[in-house]
């Protein structure tokens, strides 16, 4: 299959599972995230009408990123991996959406970071929805606290919640969590659901879903 229709496949299955869900059509957006892939692959990506994006490095979307955002104007580019805060500076530049605001550190750094740029990119909260020692992410039971902390203390608008559930549990259960923390935080937006298990993500509830590998192939 060639990128176009990888695109168009997912694109018919998250519009499947919004009506299977009783969602209006087109709550869900499609993230597709081209780590990995170099400018000609997402180049075709762009062609096929795609404008939103993810990637898991700062460094690595230095690399292409200015370049492909010169070339469309409307191109939205959301960081997805961990920031670490001496590269807050750069993701403030380079990025739309940053989804792994996680502690204070970097909370703070990023806070500093938009004032100085006069630039706001959306942020969301990671939360490690399965307490993985490994994984990024906030505790679920710190998550409003600290969402508190971003918006009271740093005047940061968070715009919602992410998280990826454990490779090798049942993810229901994870994305249920995110939507139950997210309205006590009254926030209405989860960045959920990857090449997996996307379909079942928008029946949790996802308003983004990010998917990789069903666009554009194994990495
Ligand atoms: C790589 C990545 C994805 C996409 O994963 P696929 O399984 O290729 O769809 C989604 N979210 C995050 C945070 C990622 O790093």
């Amino acid at each position: 299959m060639e990128l176009q229709e990888r695109l168009d496949d997912v694109r018919s299955r998250i519009a499947m599972a919004e009506r299977e869900s009783g969602r209006a059509g087109g709550a869900v957006c499609l993230i597709a995230v081209s780590k990995t892939f170099d400018g000609d692959a997402i180049r075709l990506a762009i062609a096929a009408g795609q404008r939103v994006f993810g990637e898991n490095r700062v460094q690595e979307s230095q690399g292409k990123w200015p370049e492909l955002k010169a070339e469309t104007n409307d191109v939205e580019l959301h960081l997805i991996g961990p920031l670490q805060s001496n590269k807050a500076a750069e993701a403030v530049a380079l990025f739309d959406v940053i989804e792994t605001v996680d502690r204070e550190k970097i909370a703070r750094a990023l806070a500093t970071e938009m004032k100085h740029q006069g630039k706001a990119p959306r942020l969301y909260v990671q939360v490690n929805t399965g307490l993985e020692p490994q994984k990024a992410g906030i505790a679920p039971d710190e998550t409003p606290a600290f969402v508190a902390f971003c918006r009271s203390e740093l005047g940061l608008g968070i715009e919602g919640l992410m998280c990826i559930p454990p490779a090798d549990e049942n993810p229901g259960p994870h994305f249920a969590l995110l939507e139950k923390l997210a309205r006590t935080c009254g926030l209405d937006k989860l960045s959920m659901g990857m090449s997996g298990d996307y379909e079942i993500a928008v029946a949790f509830g996802a308003t983004s879903v990010r998917v990789g590998s069903a666009i554009f192939g194994t990495r």
